[in-house]
């Protein structure tokens, strides 16, 4: 009873700022520790709201955030309700639907509906005694001297709250982060990409999906691209993603159908003719925005996670799951330094930050592989070299894809060991293809052939290898 007393007044109060997917699920990381956990989040509780603004209606669920799940009991019920998707299928101008896999047989990424799963992780967060859940407080300034926050919230009240330690979690634009771009040696860059995204809905058919469900479809257009992730209604998101220039050339709803028919004709009838032309016009394009900043934290009374220390283009499918692996790490290194705040933020900061930056960089350079790569025969002739190689070396060569996606390996060390293949690989079609034709041109020297019989099937044997180069 005496010790239970005790911990009771040596609680320490955790303030996680945001309430989204991020700070939803840290704040269950904190309670399981037994800390106060008091959650502010600006918007009013989304389980209540009729209308959910959100940046995206679905997600890729992969292994990093499964694992988060895991750790807070949260898995199943999460995956239960997720649309598994074992391959990329990509759709050619003439319609024809190709599948690239993801990894190997059995593995595959999880179609979850944002809304439901922050609606999940704050039902579950509120289940621990011991937390909080204050909804319309919206952080307004904090000081990172004394940790005392003021908030208002939307009747234009406001209160002040005091906290041993505040958690960022308030998402790309962070208020909490602002304190820290007063600060001397803070790094940051922001970079907002040339190309926006608008979300289209694909309706079902007869009550069935208009297309394959168990895939993420791709139509890759080299500057531009649109993909369609599944949803449990039946129901396909279709998100474009478009340089803005082009977007605010299609001002008129025939223009959207005329665009449609140059570049995703099989689209039309699934989408519709009518919904394309209103849907289309709805809402402007949005931003996205890639921030990457250093460090995470203010002595021992401030750290960034999620979104707010690591804003990335969504092109991986990594930025919530980079984000629900923070909250893991974060876990870890207060396990190992008996939760004292003053060593557990720097360490926070040194381990995260460079797995952090190496998945905002992956996440840029898988754009330009989605919407243009996929459509060259080289790259997927090396995605099956890499796969084939991944069969028969499974510890050796591991796909960059399966590394980020399926596996825990360190984002930055996923991507040295991603160009270390790369070269050993490309080293080794080489000597293959060199020591192909230094044999061939000895058997020709041994058994001379007849030269014209050869003339045909040699220019046939070079258009194909020229095939093979260009996209
Ligand atoms: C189009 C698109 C598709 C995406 N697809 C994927 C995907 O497939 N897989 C994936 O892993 N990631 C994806 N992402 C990324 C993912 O959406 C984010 O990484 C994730 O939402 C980050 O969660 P967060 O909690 O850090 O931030 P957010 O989700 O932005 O939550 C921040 C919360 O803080 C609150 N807040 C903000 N300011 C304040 C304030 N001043 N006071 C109090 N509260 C505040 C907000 O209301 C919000 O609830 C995608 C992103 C986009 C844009």
């Amino acid at each position: 009873m005496e010790e239970s007393a005790d911990r009771q007044t040596e609680r320490k109060v955790v303030a996680v700022v945001g309430g989204g997917l991020v700070g939803a699920l840290n704040a269950c990381y904190f309670a399981k520790r037994g800390f106060q956990v008091e959650v502010f989040e600006n918007r009013e509780d989304i389980r209540k709201a009729k209308i959910v603004k959100g940046r995206s209606i679905n997600l890729a669920l992969s292994h990093r955030g499964r694992q988060a799940l895991k750790r807070v009991g949260m898995e199943e019920k999460i995956v239960s309700k997720g649309i598994p998707m074992h391959a990329r299928m990509i759709h050619s101008l003439t319609g024809k639907q190709s599948p690239i896999p993801y990894g190997k047989k059995g593995q595959y990424i999880l179609s979850v509906d944002r809304a439901n799963l922050n609606k999940e992780l704050l039902t579950e967060a509120e289940t621990y005694p011991n937390t909080n859940l204050n909804f319309d407080h919206k952080l307004q300034d904090w000081s990172a001297e004394t940790g005392l926050m003021t908030f208002v919230r939307s009747d234009g009240s406001s209160n002040q709250v005091q906290a041993d330690l505040i958690v960022g979690c308030d998402g790309a634009f962070s208020a909490i982060r602002k304190q820290f771009l007063r600060r001397s040696r803070f790094n940051y860059s922001q970079t907002y990409i040339p190309h926006g995204y608008m979300e289209l809905t694909m309706p079902p058919i007869d009550g069935e999906f208009a297309m394959k469900p168990g895939f993420l479809h791709i139509w890759p257009r080299n500057t531009f691209m649109m993909i369609a992730l599944p949803n449990l209604d039946k129901t396909f998101t279709c998100t474009l993603f478009m340089p803005f220039d082009e977007f605010e050339k299609i001002t008129t709803g025939d223009e959207v159908i005329h665009f449609f028919q140059n570049y995703f004709p099989d689209a039309i009838p699934l989408i519709g003719v009518d919904a394309l032309k209103r849907d289309y016009f709805r809402l402007p394009a949005q931003a996205m925005v890639s921030v990457k900043c250093s460090p995470y934290h203010i002595g021992d009374k401030c750290v960034l996670m999620g979104d707010a220390a690591h804003a990335i283009v969504p092109f991986y499918g990594q930025g919530m799951n980079a984000g629900f692996e923070d909250c893991i790490v974060f876990d870890e290194i207060m396990e190992q330094l008996n939760e004292d705040f003053s060593a557990v933020l720097p360490e926070y900061t040194r381990v995260r930050v460079p797995d952090d930056h190496a998945i905002a960089d992956l996440a840029m350079y898988n754009y330009v592989e989605m919407r243009a790569h996929v459509n060259s025969k080289w790259f997927i002739f090396r995605k099956h070299v890499d796969n084939v190689l991944h069969l028969l070396m499974p510890k050796t060569i591991i796909p960059l894809y399966t590394m980020v996606t399926f596996t825990r390996t360190r984002y930055h060390q996923a991507v040295e060991r991603w160009h270390w293949q790369d070269k050993v690989i490309n080293r080794g079609l080489l000597l293959g293809a060199a020591g192909a034709a230094v044999g061939g041109a000895y058997l020709l020297a041994k058994n001379p052939p007849d030269v014209g019989k050869l003339v045909g099937p040699a220019e046939k044997m070079w258009d194909r290898i020229l095939a093979l180069k260009t996209p």
